[in-house]
């Protein structure tokens, strides 16, 4: 049984007398919303870690960063955070190789796989985001674009390594769009990561990875791409700025856990 997880990605939004209100309203309404039955990751800027961090003490959820420097050593690396940095601001997790870091920061397969790296190395939890664009969808390149990210990222991983780490489906032309993949295309893609990872780490490997969906996730549909066999979670954008949103999106994932 792998436990769900539901993770918030602020991305640039947020000033801080907002991020009180809603940090306050998330830790309200955790246990409720099944902290604990999940796995609930908020990753907001990073110059608001050390804020967030402080109103997350003693809740349940779970502080991430957005993105990571490849290099693992200090120096030389200007208005770069290292993953060492993050995880000694109180870091669990970090997003790799978002869709929007790849096409607007020109993340290749090659920075992205050494930024997983570099979080694993720091003791940080990766999630890796993978996902193909409309256009590559449309070309029949889907199998093609996310097994090519999937194993550029984490062929090279030791089982214990891999066990880490969570991958994000989210298709690019999904997110931010208000378009979401249906719940049997989510699935559909969801198994076939999951055949890739039992290709190059076997079947135990695969099975024990946590495979989220992102793109468009709401209160509204959560539930029913949730319920999908190969779907353990969600990475949420936009409808993670608002705490009764993403806390109905959790309390859909905890309930379908509870139901099994
Ligand atoms: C995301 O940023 O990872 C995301 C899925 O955004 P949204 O939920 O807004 O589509």
């Amino acid at each position: 049984m792998r436990k769900a997880l539901v993770a918030a990605n602020w991305k640039m939004n947020g000033r801080r007398s907002a991020n009180e209100q809603l940090i306050s309203a998330l830790v309200s309404g955790a246990e409720q919303a099944g902290a604990g039955v999940v796995d609930i990751v908020v990753c907001p800027p990073a110059v608001y870690l050390a804020d967030v961090r402080q109103r997350l003490a003693g809740s349940l959820i779970e502080l991430g960063a957005q993105n990571v420097s490849s290099e693992k050593a200090d120096g030389a690396y200007t208005g770069e955070c290292s993953a060492q940095m993050f995880q000694d601001a109180g870091c669990s997790w970090v997003l790799i190789g978002h869709s929007e870091r790849r096409a607007r920061y020109g993340e290749t397969e090659e920075v992205v796989a050494a930024k997983l790296l570099a979080a694993l190395d720091a003791g940080l939890n990766p999630v890796l985001c993978v996902g193909e664009t409309l256009e590559q969808r449309q070309a029949g390149k889907l199998v093609e674009v996310v097994s090519s990210q999937v194993v550029s990222a984490l062929s090279t991983l030791s089982v214990d390594a891999l066990s880490k780490v969570v991958v994000a489906y989210e298709p690019v032309w999904a997110i931010g769009t208000g378009l979401t993949a249906s719940p049997d295309q989510a699935q559909e893609v969801h198994a076939m990561i999951r055949a890739v990872v039992a290709e190059f780490a076997g079947k135990d490997s695969a099975q024990k990875m946590r495979i989220l969906y992102g793109g468009s996730v709401n209160a509204t549909n959560a539930e029913s791409i949730f319920a999908q066999p190969d779907i353990d979670g969600g990475l949420v954008g936009g409808a993670s700025l608002k705490a009764e949103e993403f806390l109905a999106i959790c309390r859909a994932s905890a309930d379908l856990a509870a139901v099994g």
